[in-house]
């Protein structure tokens, strides 16, 4: 097995990288570490113990800029989507570097708000579920726009702006019916989805939200799902959209914003797309060239593409075992830290942190929960590990941490943010104390 990453071909710093090791007097030749940027992990799971969550600044910082940069031809803001990975510290870097968020909760969007008060201008409001309380959040907070997903909501979002005695700037979210190759739990843009309006529907509450006091018609949105990594239904969806705008501006409403929503896939099952730019440049392609001539300010909501690759769960080996003969290996973390596999089936790639040019063998990889489910790779081909070794599960950056739990009473594992040769702990470990604390 050939360590991956090991060397970059894409002119980017990679974020994870083994690197010859230099400790110890009586170092063996071809022992390579596992680093985030500088710092070796080995030293990051002494200090901080495991499963421990860690992060590439400078990848989520290239990522971000590669995304910015594709669409420089065309007047655009990225609003990053928090669900996939909502760290304060993660916020906080990105809103720096002039990013916008989709917030899909009033917690989330109170996450930004604390991460930097000004970002609310630069804020849209998804979820197809919004309550009057979290409506009324995001209007006393400013926010860009409210993407509405209902008549219901419609209706909700003007009472509680009327109640304010101020304008909400709406935008439909229009499932266009276009089919994405990705797993059937994230593909959200077919007419039996319970997401958005349907496109043939939307004119008719577009003349809705025109007719009403407090609302103010600003855009269009559309977001067909996640982890696609085709760029023709982003293309496709753009398309009926570009249509959708056309006859809307005919019907006399004012479309300055097009939300093109979230979804470009990373690749789990390989390395990385060998030039990051280049995908993202033809799935900007993809998105601009319906909206041609348009003259429509694009909003981008990737989460997953940005801070996918950025991190790596750090775990170790607590048990080796055999039953009739499968291997198993039986590590600290579980599917309450990270579910991916658990609930989607999704694959990581998973890489001892010490490398030796040593044997492989074929392995489960499972945690300690009492659920057959809580494995993160079955019959896996893996160099061979030790008990007490340490595994790197990787591309959790996003839709990791965020969709931990405390079941089996299992405290949240730390997450440290790596810049160059420092780290910090950006949010610290659960003690089983402040999970009882909320208990009576
Ligand atoms: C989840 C979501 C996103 C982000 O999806 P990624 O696949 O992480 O890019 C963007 N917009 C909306 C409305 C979402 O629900």
């Amino acid at each position: 097995m050939t360590p991956r990453r090991q060397n970059s071909t894409t002119g980017r710093p990679p974020g994870f990288v083994y690197r010859e090791s230099k400790h110890g007097m009586l170092r063996r030749s071809g022992q390579f570490v596992l680093h985030a940027e500088g710092v070796a992990l080995t030293k990051l799971a002494a200090q901080y113990g495991t499963p421990v969550y860690v992060y590439s600044r400078e990848t989520i910082d290239s990522r971000y800029d590669v995304f910015d940069g594709a669409f420089r031809a065309v007047p655009h803001t990225i609003c990053y989507s928090v669900k996939a990975n909502s760290n304060l510290s993660i916020l906080r870097l990105l809103a720096r570097k002039g990013c916008g968020f989709d917030v899909v909760s009033g917690g989330e969007l109170e996450r930004v708000l604390t991460a930097d008060r000004k970002a609310a201008r630069k804020v849209v409001f998804s979820g197809v579920g919004k309550t009057r309380e979290e409506l009324t959040a995001g209007l006393k907070a400013g926010i860009l726009l409210f993407n509405v997903e209902s008549e219901s909501e419609l209706s909700a979002l003007a009472e509680c702006a009327g109640r304010l005695r101020r304008t909400a700037p709406v935008a439909v979210r229009v499932n266009p019916d276009v089919a994405a190759e990705t797993h059937p739990y994230i593909s959200t843009g077919l007419h039996q989805h319970k997401f958005g309006v349907p496109i043939r529907e939307a004119r008719a509450l577009y003349a809705k939200a025109s007719g009403t006091r407090h609302l103010k018609v600003g855009g269009v949105s559309v977001h067909i799902g996640s982890q696609i990594t085709d760029v023709a239904p982003f293309g496709e969806a753009m398309t009926r959209i570009a249509e959708l705008v056309r006859a809307l501006r005919d019907d006399g409403h004012g479309i300055a914003y097009v939300d093109a929503g979230g979804g470009l896939g990373i690749a789990y099952d390989q390395p990385e797309p060998a030039d990051f730019c280049s995908y993202v440049e033809s799935y900007a392609r993809a998105l601009t060239t319906p909206l041609q001539g348009l003259d429509v300010h694009l909003l981008l909501e990737p989460g997953r593409a940005i801070v996918g690759p950025a991190g790596v769960l750090l775990t170790s080996v607590v048990y080796r075992k055999t039953n009739a003969g499968k291997r198993f290996l039986v590590v600290d973390a579980a599917m309450n830290d990270m579910i991916r596999p658990a609930l989607y089936g999704a694959y990581h790639e998973i890489v001892p942190v010490t490398m030796d040019a040593g044997k492989s063998e074929v392995v489960d990889i499972v945690g300690p929960v009492c659920e057959t489910g809580d494995f993160f790779a079955r019959d896996r081909e893996l160099p061979i590990v030790a008990e007490g070794d340490l595994l790197a599960i990787l591309d959790v950056g996003a839709y990791g941490m965020v969709l931990s739990s405390n079941y089996n009473t299992r405290p949240r594992p730390a997450e440290v943010l790596v810049a160059g040769k420092s780290a910090k702990v950006i949010r610290r470990r659960e003690k089983v104390a402040d999970l009882l604390r909320a208990e009576v």
